[in-house]
């Protein structure tokens, strides 16, 4: 194939732009985006290889080389992975596929400024390489080609890059990046060296650079040798040295690894560019022999809610990378755990058929469930300080205090996700149970758990009183709420809109039944003495004719009219039956465009207050009857289902 020139993808041109006209505060990463690149395509190799060894060619020791040439000013990045065929390299190199990426671009602000640092944090794969050269040229071949079928990648950066064919004895790719002026220093073994050390040091892959040597100068005096030598400089050996640990972070001892180390980590697999929230690495024995690194994020993705979004752990087995996204190792309602299992019994060419069936991969998935299970649980222990003047904060190890705050974090990321969990995983349902949180009426923060709940329940109460509504707003003035404020019975608010689906699988916690304000009849059972319970039958004995009218004029909208105690200072609310489903839900299925079957709700008037009281005898008693309906509606955050013909009624009244 001769030269050919092809146009980048708009959006690479855009990012082109944007990387080359920007200065950056950390230049540096470009020199991680390539590594990582090459480590993926050594890591593509080796998997390709388990079936076919002779893409291996004669050169079976992956590795990466590093080299410059300071007079041609240029810094080569090679690997001896996979490689690329002209196609690939105009597929790969000439549009964004990278979700990240993609990811990066719609963060973009428009100020040059603040995108340029948005770079430095995300790096942009490839394109990072144009942060300090001004002209890249790839020179590759794909694995099992013939030499005569190498490519030769060159763009300026700008609007478009030239591709032809060359011939290319090694298999792989070599990055050679045309270095900017004022980017030379990267021409340097030990500024190389510090960056390999800083980012790359736990690729499995080694990174090799040619050793240098000082030699001095040429003689002063040709003719006199005690006259000394000029100064020399450093000279390549031809000899080259491994520059990088190259072991794979999680095989090694945790005691030798740093906190930063973890961290790093963490960013280099999942592309995140904030630090982890906390993580758990054991070794794990016994009859499954694995070693699991697993990272919770500080931040929710903006793709938390897709549930086909693969998990995010990579599977490796004896250290050989297998596959991303082991979906199998972590079930759908962890899958914001990010990390690395690395097995020891499972076979090399393992496929994702062969995942879902194996037990040793069922063992595997539970154990690394049980483990972030145990993870948050600890956080969850320790997430508020203990009272200072019991003076317990004082015997607290650091380790422990450095966890205040930090499950309370991980809850307003992930909690809504978590609660999946309890209809898709009963053998952790209790643990799962217990490490929920909601608001309540006595807490605005989400930090109300249900043994909390039962520790300040009042003597004689036995439920666990909740709501659910669209907003904490409507949940705190809700009606519903009206009596148990006046009681002082607290009540849990709940907001999410999972909570409504998630509650079908908690009936009860710790033996305790949970009872929504919102449904059935009213009982406070024990909570309500005796004098309430007379008027509460007197009242709905002297108001059964002014019900029956009610229930005629509703009759297409209300279940049915009863009288109640459970308001205090509105007219009227709606409940639904015990084993109805909730208005919430009804609407919120309504909503998504799902057929919910139709709620009719019960109409509960409160017997004290005036508006009820004057409905008897008045002459506007069908108008007030539908206004009174509607408005409980609103108060619980419906929508009237005529609403012009409830602002009608309500205009003619006013007037
Ligand atoms: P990402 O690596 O996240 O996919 P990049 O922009 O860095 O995004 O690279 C785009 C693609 O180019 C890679 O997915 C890979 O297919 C190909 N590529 C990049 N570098 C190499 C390399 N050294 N060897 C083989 N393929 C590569």
């Amino acid at each position: 194939m001769s030269k050919q020139t092809h146009a980048f993808q708009a959006e690479v041109a855009q990012l082109l732009h944007l990387v080359t006209h920007s200065l950056y505060s950390n230049q540096e990463i470009f020199l991680r985006e390539l590594i990582s690149n090459a480590s993926d395509a050594c890591d593509k190799l080796r998997f390709e290889a388990l079936n076919n060894t002779a893409l291996f060619e004669d050169a079976p020791e992956l590795q990466v080389r590093l080299s410059f040439d300071k007079a041609a000013k240029t810094l080569t990045i090679t690997d001896n992975g996979i490689g690329m065929t002209a196609q690939e390299a105009i597929d790969h190199l000439g549009t964004i596929a990278k979700s990240g990426t993609k990811d990066f671009m719609s963060k973009l602000s428009g100020d040059q400024k603040s995108d340029a640092q948005l770079i430095g944090q995300f790096g942009v794969g490839f394109y990072s390489g144009f942060i300090v050269a001004d002209k890249i040229t790839v020179e590759t071949r794909r694995a099992g080609a013939a030499p005569a079928e190498g490519v030769r990648w060159v763009s300026g950066g700008t609007g478009d890059f030239e591709v032809e064919t060359i011939a290319r004895a090694e298999r792989g790719t070599s990055v050679i990046l045309h270095l900017r002026e004022e980017a030379l220093e990267y021409a340097n073994t030990w500024k190389l060296k510090e960056i390999v050390g800083k980012y790359s040091d736990h690729i499995s892959l080694p990174i090799l650079m040619e050793k240098e040597e000082w030699q001095d100068g040429e003689l002063i005096d040709p003719n006199d040798e005690k006259a000394g030598r000029k100064p020399g400089g450093m000279v390549k050996t031809g000899e080259w040295e491994t520059i990088n640990k190259a072991s794979a972070l999680w095989t090694r001892p945790k005691k030798d690894i740093t906190d930063e180390q973890y961290a790093d980590f963490y960013k280099q697999i999942s592309r995140d560019f904030e630090a982890p929230l906390t993580w758990t690495h054991n070794r794990v024995e016994g009859s499954t022999e694995y070693t699991q690194l697993l990272y919770i994020p500080a931040k929710a993705p903006q793709d938390l809610w897709n549930r086909d979004k693969k998990a995010g752990i990579k599977l490796y087995v004896k250290r050989v990378f297998i596959m991303d996204e082991a979906e199998a190792l972590m079930p759908s309602y962890l899958r914001f755990v990010k990390g690395v299992v690395d097995s020891a019994d499972l076979p090399l060419n393992v496929s994702r058929e062969l995942l879902q069936e194996s037990r040793d991969v069922k063992a595997i998935r539970e154990g690394c469930t049980k483990r972030v299970l145990s993870m948050l649980e600890d956080l969850a222990k320790h997430d508020k300080a203990p009272e200072a003047t019991d003076g317990v904060t004082d015997v607290l190890s650091e380790e422990d205090k450095a966890k205040f705050g930090q499950y309370s974090k991980f809850y307003a990321e992930f909690g809504a996700v978590l609660k999946e969990g309890l209809g898709e995983d009963f053998g952790n349902k209790d643990r799962l149970t217990k490490l929920l949180r909601f608001a309540s009426t006595t807490s605005d923060t989400v930090s109300v758990s249900f043994a909390d709940y039962k520790a300040r329940m009042k003597e004689g109460q036995d439920a666990i009183y909740y709501i659910t509504a669209d907003t904490l707003a409507a949940a705190k003035n809700s009606p519903q709420l009206e009596v148990f404020k006046k009681k002082g019975i607290e009540v849990l608010l709940m907001t999410d809109r999972v909570d409504e689906w998630a509650l079908n699988f908690v009936h009860e916690f710790d033996g305790t039944p949970l009872q929504s304000v919102a449904k059935g009849a009213f009982d406070l059972g024990k909570l309500q003495d005796e004098e309430e319970k007379k008027a509460a039958e007197d009242a709905a004995e002297t108001f059964k004719p002014v019900l029956a009218k009610l229930k005629e004029a509703l009759k297409d909208k209300a279940e049915d009219v009863r009288v109640t105690s459970r308001l205090v200072d509105s007219p009227a609310c709606l409940v639904v039956t015990d084993d109805g489903m909730s208005m919430q839900l009804a609407r919120m299925l309504k909503q998504a465009g799902q057929s919910a079957p139709e709620v009719k709700p019960v109409l509960e008037v409160n017997p004290d207050h005036e508006l009820v009281k004057k409905l008897d005898g008045s002459v506007h008693f069908h108008d007030l009857a539908h206004i009174l309906f509607d408005q409980a509606l609103l108060a619980e955050g419906g929508l009237p289902e005529d609403p012009a013909a409830y602002v009608k009624r309500v205009n003619a009244l006013l007037s």
